[in-house]
């Protein structure tokens, strides 16, 4: 029997992001292209046979049950009603609130590694719909690799895999809220579309066509509410191919030709302000 349970949740970004319009409900109506990348968090779950479930975790991140990891265990118990417990042993690497869906791996990781240690049985169907609760990009950590999403971002449909690319990525050391940039958002002359063209390129496979599509039509707000966006993106778009804001921001990351590239600039940034992390796609 599986007493434990270890594995990695890893961050997205967004190679393009349009913002369609906001709903009714207060959501936002969005299309994007989004894919998985080798920065991750670890987490170990270990079994504990009372129902109790206890967190333990480094990083600036809630410890209590606001913590996404936290609320992925007890989801999952009150949905199955299985007596069983977890320790989770969360070691946070994804910056927070970086636009890079930390939380949401997280959330996602548990829910796949769960069902494995508490035996459920879930298909990943039922995984999905699970995940939809947690957040909006929770159900494509679970997927994982290219995708497009759509509605708020529940609805996943995976695409071809890119070939792998190097990229390097910034973070200004701003607090951004997600919430603040998309109520911005309406008060900004509507963006160019890039979800189809990059989509195009996808098929394409080549590092230059997809850094031409790369787009966010969050990019413009936030850099004017963060003018630290705009600095980095003018610093990467000048260094790499091609370079764009991931999510609500405020990472930046730029599309380079290899790793040595990578590492070289990642040592010319190392005297600014700036966060700075090499990755791949996976
Ligand atoms: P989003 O666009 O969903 O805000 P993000 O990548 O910008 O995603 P996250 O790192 O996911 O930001 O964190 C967003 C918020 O979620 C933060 O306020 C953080 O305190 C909270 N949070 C809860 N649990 C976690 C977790 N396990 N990891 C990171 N943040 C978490």
């Amino acid at each position: 029997d599986l007493q434990a349970v270890s594995l990695k949740a890893y961050a997205k970004i967004n190679l393009a992001l349009d913002v369609l319009r906001r709903r009714e409900d207060g959501y936002h109506e969005i299309r994007s292209v989004v894919q998985t990348i080798s920065l991750a968090d670890d987490l170990r779950l270990i079994l504990k046979d009372s129902p109790e479930i206890q967190l333990v975790c480094t990083g600036d991140v809630p410890r209590d049950e606001r913590n996404l990891a936290y609320r992925a265990a007890r989801l999952l118990q009150e949905e199955t009603q299985i007596p069983k417990g977890v320790r989770i042993e969360l070691e946070k690497t994804i910056p927070v609130g970086a636009g890079l869906g930390g939380g949401s791996a997280d959330a996602a990781a548990v829910v796949k590694g769960l069902n494995d240690l508490w035996e459920l049985g879930l298909s990943e169907r039922e995984m999905l719909r699970i995940c939809a609760r947690l957040g909006s990009d929770v159900p494509f950590c679970l997927l994982g690799g290219t995708a497009l999403m759509q509605g708020r971002g529940e609805v996943v449909e995976p695409l071809p895999r890119l070939g792998e690319l190097w990229l390097v990525l910034v973070r200004p050391r701003v607090q951004v809220s997600t919430a603040q940039v998309y109520r911005a958002w309406s008060q900004f002359p509507p963006g160019q579309p890039m979800v189809d063209r990059m989509l195009e390129a996808i098929r394409l496979r080549t590092p230059m066509a997809i850094a031409q599509s790369l787009g966010n039509m969050l990019e413009p707000v936030a850099s004017c509410l963060f003018p630290e966006v705009a600095q980095v993106k003018w610093f990467l778009g000048n260094h790499t191919l091609g370079a764009v804001m991931s999510g609500s921001g405020p990472t930046v990351f730029g599309i380079v030709e290899s790793e040595e590239e990578a590492r070289d600039l990642e040592e010319r940034i190392k005297s600014h302000p700036w966060d700075v992390f090499v990755v791949r796609t996976v």
